[in-house]
């Protein structure tokens, strides 16, 4: 028996075969999972998701720009409409604009920090409160953090104030879900290179840094995405909600 078999989940956040939400998604439908998709609207992301989730021969694969209450309500009422409930949810969101996050935080726009907010903070609450409505017997929300959100990066500027707001907003959803037995929590990743990550300057330079400091001496795998989110989003951490795990090789540890 697959440890998801029979479970639904929904995943937001695939891009690309690199992007950390198709990582889980891989290892979920390993594991039996039925996964319904969203993408940003648009034709080439359209046509790009459903190419790389077709392997998945998924039943839905919907376009929803977070920003969009519109789009996020219907994508529930397909989600709700195909499947009646689900158990899981894997948000793996985040955009501020480029030229944030290539001048000192201290110049951040107005407009910038609110964009950046909206999308890679609030979206997780707008997703929470909707996929909570469709989880009857319970289930797991995941995002994925990092720890600049902890720490100062340089270079990370307003995406390391979304992150400390993300994992608070774990903590405060926890609190409101915890007695529907809805879980939520994080995973804090060590950096890998994505689309998202290209736009963050020094990236390279981080990465190496990581990987000489943390306590196995490398970078965190593709793969390990994938393990980390099938303990997180299923039985095996029923007793776990409103936790940061961090999937880092040991790096946020050392005091070096
Ligand atoms: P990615 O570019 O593959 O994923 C980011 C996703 O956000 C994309 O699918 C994109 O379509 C989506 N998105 C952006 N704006 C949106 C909007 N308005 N509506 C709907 N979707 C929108 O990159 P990734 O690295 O896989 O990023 C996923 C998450 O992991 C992000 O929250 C990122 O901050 C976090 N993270 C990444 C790293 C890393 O090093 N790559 C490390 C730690 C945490």
């Amino acid at each position: 028996m697959r440890l998801f078999e029979g479970k639904v989940g929904l995943v937001f956040g695939v891009a690309n075969d690199r992007s950390i939400a198709w990582a889980m998604s891989q290892a979920l439908r390993a594991e039996g999972a039925e996964l319904a998709y969203t993408h940003l609207p648009g034709e080439s992301s359209a046509r790009r998701v459903r190419r790389l989730t077709e392997e998945h021969a998924p039943k839905l694969v919907l376009a929803c720009d977070v920003q969009q209450d519109r789009d996020l309500d219907g994508v529930f009422r397909r989600v709700a409409e195909t499947y009646g409930a689900i158990d899981f949810v894997i948000h793996s969101i985040a955009f501020a604009p480029p030229q944030e996050l290539r001048k000192p935080y201290l110049e951040t726009s107005r407009e910038g920090w609110h964009l950046a907010m909206d999308i890679s903070v609030y979206s997780l609450v707008a997703v929470a409160r909707r996929a909570a409505a469709i989880m009857p017997q319970g289930g797991s929300i995941v995002t994925i953090t990092y720890f600049g959100g902890e720490k100062v990066m340089p270079g990370y500027n307003v995406m390391g104030v979304c992150k400390a707001a993300l994992e608070h907003s774990v903590r405060y959803l926890a609190w409101d879900l915890g007695r529907k037995a809805v879980r939520v929590n994080a995973i804090s990743a060590g950096p890998m290179r994505t689309l998202s990550s290209a736009g963050v300057a020094r990236f390279d330079e981080m990465r190496e840094h990581a990987a000489r400091k943390s306590c196995l001496g490398r970078n965190v795998e593709f793969r390990e995405l994938g393990k980390a989110g099938l303990y997180l989003l299923g039985e095996m951490s029923d007793g776990v909600t409103g936790e940061v795990l961090h999937l880092d090789c040991g790096y946020s540890i050392v005091g070096l």
